[in-house]
């Protein structure tokens, strides 16, 4: 029987809060629950640090996953050395992400991938990542238009998608604006992906897997953009139905 409020397991990750003395607590942008909850889905917020086989269990209990934005992956992860410009890393957030994520695509659970998530699919599958764009892809504009200059629905650039794609599908149209909160993007692309967009530049901004049900990631910032016509809510009602129909 299809779920009509599919249950969508969103990885957390460490951080401290001065209002519990320093303490460690477990974070998420609420940007990202209201996204999942405002398309009928119930988010079910994932702890760092379960063991393999308790992540295996949670995998059968969730109806899909979201991989939210933040730091970079550990670069040794793709076999790279860390790059000056290598901000935020935090291993127990990748070993989660990562192993949830090979697990959503080996059984063919819906997953969604935003910002860091693209780049955490693309690891999780043997791809590499440019570590810091600026200086290793310099280009003619930036895709750093971080807060607080820039408002979090700044569009920045243009993508492109590909015909026919599941992405072209979902968005309704070829070529969209987008936010653009990254220093890092999909280098060599993972086993298993079509990339599906591309920036003006030519930098890859979404992938989707076609031997998958629903396995889409993508470079920008879509749970900032649920207010403009052109995005609304449907990068994550598509989620939500494709939950919904396992
Ligand atoms: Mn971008």
């Amino acid at each position: 029987m299809a779920n009509a409020r599919p249950i969508i397991g969103i990885p957390t990750w460490s951080d401290r809060s001065a209002l519990y003395h320093n303490a460690p607590i477990h974070a998420l942008g609420q940007p990202y629950v209201h996204a999942i909850q405002r398309a009928g889905g119930i988010p079910l917020l994932i702890p760092v640090g379960p063991d393999e086989e308790s992540l295996q269990t949670l995998a059968t209990r969730v109806d899909g996953v979201l991989l939210a934005g933040g730091g970079d992956v550990d670069p040794t992860l793709y076999g790279q050395d860390p790059h000056p410009a290598l901000r935020d890393v935090d291993r127990a957030r990748d070993d989660l992400e990562l192993s949830l994520a090979r697990l959503a695509l080996h059984r063919g659970l819906p997953i969604l991938g935003i910002c860091r998530g693209i780049q955490v699919l693309n690891v999780a599958t043997g791809g590499t990542l440019y570590q810091d764009l600026p200086s290793e892809r310099p280009g003619p504009f930036s895709h750093g238009c971080f807060q607080p200059q820039f408002p979090p629905d700044h569009l920045a650039h243009e993508v492109a998608s590909e015909p026919g794609s599941l992405l072209a599908r979902i968005m309704g149209q070829a070529t969209f604006g987008v936010n653009s909160r990254h220093h890092q993007g999909i280098h060599r692309l993972g086993k298993g992906w079509n990339a599906v967009a591309h920036a003006p530049d030519g930098l890859v901004e979404a992938v989707e897997n076609p031997d998958h049900p629903f396995a889409l990631g993508v470079q920008w910032h879509p749970e900032n953009l649920l207010g403009l016509p052109e995005h609304g809510l449907c990068l994550f009602a598509a989620l939500v139905a494709a939950c919904g129909a396992r």
